[in-house]
């Protein structure tokens, strides 16, 4: 069933609303912060109320299930009469592999999943084959749990300075998932961590002024993740509940 676009409005007023408080208690400006929609549960006519209500930051988990959704967006944004207040983006915000990293640059504008160099350099491969350069973010696993993807907090800056070799891959910021738990401090320090590796690589100048996002926070821990200087929160669920 779709969520009707009245609803979606109240949560996204509700969502900014958060977004604005938690920014309050930071010191920041809430225009820093934007929003994901990740819309991997959802059907078409929730994603065309989406695009109704303004949104136009779109996230997926898995490539093939984002293919199919780019292509018939595109095909509804072709019979579309208004104009979109900016061009739909979409955001690859889930565990990568290999064999799909040349279908992700096909369609997506953003990859959020980057962990490893084996990864970085097909997705380089892939987006050189596409005559584009990918905007590329690199995933730490900051909670240190065993079955987590991202890679490992030791290794993180290194592994950002070498994807900033890479030709085809521009290097836009870090991304984490917070831990599976309701325990607020951990979420936080996960969350600080990865500022923290942030401000590192800055200090160092790795990636230069592209190098600026901050993707973290979900439904339900997006407000810490602000607080903690999240540029970009995902959020799914709490769009849609
Ligand atoms: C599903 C998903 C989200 C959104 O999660 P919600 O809890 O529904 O807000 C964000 N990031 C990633 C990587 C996801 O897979």
């Amino acid at each position: 069933m779709a969520v009707t676009k009245g609803k979606i409005q109240k949560n996204l007023a509700a969502i900014r609303e958060t977004i604005a408080e938690h920014c309050q208690i930071a010191r920041r400006d809430p225009s820093e912060v934007s929003i994901v929609a990740v819309v991997k549960s959802v059907d078409l006519e929730t994603i065309k109320n989406l695009l109704d209500v303004g949104l136009t930051e779109f996230g997926e988990s898995r490539v093939p299930h984002m293919v199919d959704r780019a292509a018939e967006i595109d095909a509804h944004l072709r019979r579309r009469q208004n104009p979109l207040p900016r061009p739909l983006r979409w955001h690859m915000v889930g565990h990568l592999q290999r064999n799909k990293a040349r279908a992700a640059c096909g369609v997506a504008d953003v990859i959020h999943s980057i962990d490893s160099l084996r990864l970085a350099e097909e997705v380089n491969k892939r987006a050189e084959q596409a005559d584009k350069v990918m905007d590329v973010m690199l995933q730490v696993n900051c909670s240190q749990e065993k079955q987590k993807s991202g890679c490992a907090v030791g290794a993180s800056v290194h592994l950002g300075e070498m994807m900033t070799s890479l030709k085809n891959l521009r290097l836009v910021g870090l991304m984490t998932m917070g831990p599976l738990t309701k325990n607020m401090d951990l979420s936080r320090h996960t969350f600080t961590r990865l500022r923290e590796i942030f401000e590192e690589m800055q200090l160092e100048k790795i990636g230069g002024a592209d190098f600026r996002h901050l993707s973290m926070g979900m439904s339900n821990d997006y407000a810490m993740a602000v607080e903690e200087g999240a540029t970009i929160v995902r959020i799914g669920t709490a769009l849609f509940k």
